[in-house]
């Protein structure tokens, strides 16, 4: 994909992380990237970013959040291309285990864009798996892209304070829980009440453990929930940031929070994603120089991925 410069934002995108969809009418298709590239050009956004592909993450780089053992958990069952990678949600099919790699690598393309100064801020469609745990897939999550990049940040840059928000329809688990005792990083998570929805977890009194009691903010939505009660918690989510004076920003903007998604109940719009996403952008500059990605995540409804994401590269755009 050509590069063009100047632009304030960098999206990842392309053949290589479109691979990254389950077949047999799975809700999480290859046609994912698609919808939402479609809906990019069509508003002219993909002029007015800097376009960058994507690469794969190498085993090292999975390895700074991944547990050796499940790399080659993944890797065996991807050779075979048949069976399951968790209880019954995740298929394995032949060339899982690059196409996964690819997603983490483009995650870290953008995130090394963004602290490298080639863009302020960044976008990657498919990626944000955020189910993934460090030994286990889940819920369509196979490598944890959001975990890696959170690694590398502190590793090779070391910073210790990020934020992470999570808008998705569902709990980010496989992020929390990785981080739960790690003060490092700021999570705040508004998601469908995990008594209705998969994967059940992200109840208010879960705030981190030891050391990282209080840098964690769960903010269970009941099913149904527009973007009046979205709107009436931001401030919540805003100041809960805001005390922590984050260095890095990470946006996970599920689109299956909007209305019409077919495995959730929530029924925001994209105004809420278009929000969430301004007010980070600020809250980035205040903190963060700027520094901010936002991952594409859930999202089954391929109108809904088209105009969510859409909404959140434009904010981005617009916000420079
Ligand atoms: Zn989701």
């Amino acid at each position: 994909m050509a590069e063009t410069g100047g632009a304030s934002t960098c999206v990842v995108a392309g053949e290589r992380i479109a691979r990254y969809g389950f077949p047999d009418g799975h809700p999480f298709g290859p046609d994912r990237h698609d919808a939402f590239w479609r809906e990019l050009v069509a508003g002219g956004l993909d002029q007015r970013v800097l376009q960058l592909a994507p690469r794969r993450a190498s085993r090292a780089e999975l390895e700074m959040f991944h547990d050796p053992g499940y790399v080659d958990f993944v890797a065996a069952r991807s050779a075979a291309g048949d069976g399951l990678l968790d209880g019954g949600d995740t298929p394995a099919f032949k060339g899982v285990f690059e196409a996964a790699c690819d997603v983490v690598g483009a995650s870290l393309v953008a995130a090394q864009a963004v602290m490298e100064g080639r863009a302020r801020r960044g976008f990657v469609p498919i990626a944000g798996l955020h189910h993934a745990g460090r030994a286990h897939a889940a819920g369509f999550c196979v490598f944890n892209d959001i975990g890696v990049v959170v690694e590398m940040l502190k590793r090779e840059h070391g910073l210790s304070r990020i934020a992470y928000v999570d808008i998705d329809a569902h709990h980010g688990d496989g992020v929390f829980y990785a981080f739960e005792d790690d003060p490092a990083l700021i999570v705040a998570d508004a998601h469908e009440d995990g008594r209705f929805l998969y994967p059940g977890t992200g109840a208010a009194n879960e705030i981190g453990t030891g050391a990282a009691v209080g840098s964690k903010l769960n903010l269970p939505l009941p099913p149904g929930a527009g973007d009046d009660e979205f709107l009436a918690a931001w401030p919540v989510i805003e100041s809960h940031l805001e005390r922590h004076a984050p260095e890095f920003v990470i946006l996970q903007c599920g689109a299956d929070s909007l209305a019409g998604d077919p495995i959730t109940h929530l029924g925001l719009t994209e105004d809420a994603h278009a929000h969430a996403a301004k007010q980070l952008c600020a809250m980035a500059d205040r903190h963060a120089a700027g520094r901010i990605l936002a991952f594409g995540g859930g999202g089954y409804n391929r109108r809904n991925i088209a105009r969510a994401w859409t909404r959140v590269v434009q904010a981005f755009v617009e916000a420079a």
